[in-house]
């Protein structure tokens, strides 16, 4: 079986990282077959994920939602690659509810739990507040029947005792774990709750990935970048790009022991079967 697209399921190429030459990065990508999701971290690149994908709705989708690291509300979080300009944003369900309405959005987030930030400054009430949020978009999420696509650093154990506790989630389509670098026992219980992975360029030059990429079933498996972050070999260290996802296939199609043609027609199959507003989607087309 072959199809001719890759899936690049959670890039941001809505992100100002690529204002100067956007045409030609998504060129790059239409040139080697890749679709994409962008995903929102805030309600300007959720807004921008939108707009992208009417401007191209054949090739894109959107996903909108609250990143966990802009929780804090007096050290705020500003990458440039994300914001031009520091944008200081209360969280606002109703705000995300409208944008989350739209039918080139097939999931909510990214959202989760990120205690990376919270160890090193030692803030656990941003750890409440992050759960708060979370709590909030799973609750979107299920009202409007759409998948969550989460972000999880150091935060396993919270974010599988969240998910775990009655969050009404279909177990269908309960959504995508972005880059996973969960333990076994974390993938395990997360594909019993009915959860997807997604990998990225890590995978290309760090072998820590392989055991669990052996482990979950190649029907919950997908591909991402995260462009602009974390290059794969042979781009490593340069700004990335959802082209770039190309060479994530390839190393999930070496680590399953199918050929590249196979795993992205399996990650297409995979990414419909997580994310059912795909296929609702009247323009959807993996060819
Ligand atoms: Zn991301």
């Amino acid at each position: 079986m072959e199809t001719a697209s890759f899936l690049d399921a959670h890039t941001h190429a809505q992100f100002p990282a690529y204002d100067a030459d956007r045409e030609s990065v998504l060129q790059r990508a239409r040139d080697v077959g890749v679709k994409m999701i962008n995903v929102g971290t805030q309600f300007s690149t959720s807004e921008a994920a939108i707009k992208l994908a009417e401007r191209f709705p054949k090739e894109m989708w959107a996903a909108i939602g609250f990143h966990p690291a802009h929780a804090e509300d007096d050290d705020w979080h500003h990458d440039k690659n994300e914001q031009a300009e520091a944008e200081a944003e209360v969280f606002d369900v109703e705000r995300l509810r409208k944008l989350a309405q739209h039918p080139k959005v097939v999931a909510i987030g990214e959202c989760g739990l990120d205690y990376f930030r919270e160890a090193r400054e030692r803030k656990p009430e941003v750890g409440e507040k992050q759960k708060n949020i979370f709590q909030a978009q799973i609750e979107l999420a299920a009202e409007l029947d759409k998948p969550l696509m989460i972000h999880c650093r150091n935060a396993f154990p919270d974010l599988i005792g969240i998910l775990s506790s009655g969050s009404r989630l279909p177990a269908s389509h309960s959504g995508i774990i972005h880059f996973f670098t969960g333990t076994p026992d974390d993938a395990r219980a997360l594909l019993d709750l009915g959860f997807s992975f997604t990998f990225g360029g890590v995978i290309t030059f760090a072998q820590s990935y392989d055991e669990v990429i052996k482990l979950i079933p190649i029907d919950r498996i997908l591909s991402e970048t995260d462009a602009p972050y974390v290059a794969p070999v042979p781009y490593r260290g340069k700004r990335n790009e959802p082209a770039y996802v190309v060479e994530v296939v390839k190393r999930l199609a070496e680590l399953k022991g199918v050929s590249t043609d196979e795993m992205k027609a399996q990650i297409w199959k995979n990414a419909v079967s997580a994310m059912p507003g795909l296929i609702q989607d009247p323009v959807f087309e993996n060819e």
